[in-house]
């Protein structure tokens, strides 16, 4: 049944005879990736999905990730991607939704903090720790109020000061390849 379809807007937005995407199946099992990819669409932002009973829940990061704690980085709640999409990278045409390139920038294990879950993000607040290749160490996302009116959820992105942190480390000026080359 659609209604109870996480990826059902995930496909309705999507043409794919169009786009080289993958098609969008719920996965089996209880797996904890995450994957960060850089997406040079009509604005670049960097995706942050992390795997959530086999979805890809997903944020698109306008400036991308900061390891500096006192930087809040706007993270729009986007649609559920499928698990598939975690090994994407590739030209979205010109015109198609989300069209540019998408290149692979980080993946790696997520894991909620001790006593802390998943379910965490339907209650707006998440505390947890990557072991990625670039991100590492404990991160907060949090929903911020909405505006009357505002139809997408702003969340924002934020680096927990922990042995991973640094103030002035620039992240994603650093790191301009895919993690595949
Ligand atoms: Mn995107």
């Amino acid at each position: 049944m659609a209604r109870s379809d996480p990826l059902a807007q995930y496909n309705a937005k999507r043409d794919f005879k169009l786009t080289p995407e993958p098609a969008g199946k719920v996965a089996k099992g209880a797996g904890n990736r995450f994957i960060v990819q850089k997406h040079d669409a009509t604005r670049l932002h960097y995706d942050f999905r992390l795997e959530v009973d086999g979805v890809l829940k997903s944020w698109a990061v306008t400036k991308g990730p900061s390891i500096d704690p006192a930087d809040k980085r706007l993270a729009v709640r986007t649609e559920d991607h499928p698990m598939s999409y975690a090994d994407f990278e590739g030209v979205i045409p010109k015109g198609e939704y989300g069209g540019g390139t998408v290149m692979l920038w980080d993946r790696g294990t997520w894991a909620p903090i001790a006593g802390k879950s998943a379910k965490d993000i339907d209650k707006g607040h998440l505390h947890f720790a990557l072991k990625g290749e670039r991100m590492k160490g404990e991160w907060l996302l949090v929903r911020m109020k909405s505006r009357p009116g505002e139809k997408r959820e702003n969340w924002v992105l934020r680096k927990v000061n922990d042995a991973y942190a640094g103030g002035t480390d620039d992240l994603v000026g650093r790191q301009l390849t895919s993690i595949e080359a």
